[in-house]
């Protein structure tokens, strides 16, 4: 969100901006210029620099946390399945991905209790 130019009160309207598409991973304005909207805080690849490229999570292996996510973000109203969600207790190593055999692999991540979250990390490795 910058400072906006005003015109007799009203924001000026920029139309560089009108066709910006929403970022392809979360569903959210990628420069944070819809007024009402939210902004896409989606992680940068660590390897490309990219930002809501959908690529990045099989070429490049980026994965990004669910539970630093905004609410709203797309991956956290994603059935957990078809995310590829992986998830550890804070503070080992190894990641477990939620199988379709698990109760909760056609929930989201928003809809999980307090004993899937608590002292968990959580991540996405696809979209
Ligand atoms: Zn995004
Ligand atoms: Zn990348």
């Amino acid at each position: 969100m910058g400072t906006y130019d005003t015109i007799g009160g009203a924001p000026r309207h920029d139309p560089a901006f009108d066709h910006d598409p929403p970022c392809a991973v979360c569903g959210l304005d990628p420069y944070g210029d819809f007024p009402e909207g939210k902004s896409c805080n989606c992680s940068e690849c660590l390897v490309c620099g990219g930002v809501g490229d959908p690529r990045c999570f099989a070429e490049h292996g980026l994965t990004l946390d669910l539970y630093l996510l905004d609410p709203d973000h797309r991956l956290r109203n994603a059935p957990l399945s078809e995310i590829g969600a992986e998830y550890r207790s804070a503070g080992t190593k190894t990641w477990r991905r939620v199988g379709l055999q698990y109760r909760i692999a056609g929930h989201t991540f928003n809809e999980l209790g307090e004993s899937w979250v608590t002292s968990t990390e959580w991540r996405a490795t696809k979209c």
